[in-house]
């Protein structure tokens, strides 16, 4: 009864960001929900820890996963979730109480995950804590199926890609400002092989939601963006005041 109620109550909007590998899709939303007092939830992030703790229990091989019925199991009894390294700090993510941050944003992880989050166990055991914050809503989410899956009935989908070249270089530099060794060849090679697993992927490909707003950045600052996304959420407002 009180989960009917829970979900019967009106929630705070939530607004659904997909699209291609490295198109800058976290530093946006983050930046929409700092701007509108929502919270900015990562699920790519999820997906990158699944695959830290499939590589970590050695669970992956050269093409694949052996055994997923396994690492689902094994997900059963694991703790991945968001918090603070420091109170008021950025949100993080921690596996089994360690902060695993670092380590999900590294090219053997890159290199994996997409053969990680096409698998029909791994997607259902992120989709239901996704689910979890749409109860209240108020949330901005990135990912690649939040608008076409996990949240169809969102307020504001946006789909956001670039050029592969230009996301390579932003991925590269990042890496770079970060101190790694990174090599552009082998970051343009991750960007493109990604983005042709999650687009052909059987479970929850990506795809551009019929009512999503397309945003290709490839010639855009951040700056950019805010003004072009402020005025698409101005006008919504405006017109959900109308109604
Ligand atoms: O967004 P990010 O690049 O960190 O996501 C890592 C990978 O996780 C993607 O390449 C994709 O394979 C997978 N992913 C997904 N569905 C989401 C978010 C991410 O399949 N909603």
């Amino acid at each position: 009864m009180f989960v009917l109620i829970r979900y019967m109550e009106k929630r705070d909007i939530i607004i659904a960001i997909d699209g291609h590998s490295s198109t800058g899709k976290s530093t946006f939303a983050k930046e929409i929900a700092s701007r509108y007092g929502m919270i900015y939830v990562d699920t790519g992030a999820l997906y990158r820890g699944v695959t830290l703790f499939a590589l970590r229990n050695g669970l992956i091989n050269g093409t694949g996963v052996e055994n997923p019925e396994k690492l689902y199991n094994l997900l059963q009894n694991v703790s991945l979730r968001f918090g603070q390294a420091a109170p008021g700090g950025k949100s993080e993510l921690f596996l089994n109480g360690e902060n695993i941050e670092t380590q999900i944003r590294s090219l053997e992880v890159a290199g994996k995950v997409s053969i990680i989050a096409a698998l029909k166990p791994v997607r259902d055991f992120v989709d239901f804590k996704l689910k979890e914050f749409g109860v209240t809503g108020g949330v901005v989410m990135d990912g690649r199926d939040i608008g076409t899956v996990v949240f169809p009935d969102a307020d504001l989908k946006i789909f956001m890609t670039a050029d592969p070249k230009v996301r390579a270089m932003r991925r590269y530099r990042e890496m770079v400002t970060r101190g790694e060794d990174a090599d552009f060849d082998d970051v343009l090679r991750n960007v493109i092989e990604r983005d042709f697993m999650d687009e052909n992927r059987e479970n929850a490909p990506l795809r551009k939601a019929q009512d999503a707003v397309f945003l290709d950045n490839s010639n855009m600052t951040e700056e950019d963006q805010m003004v072009w996304i402020e005025k698409i959420i101005s006008e919504k407002w405006k017109s959900l005041k109308k109604n």
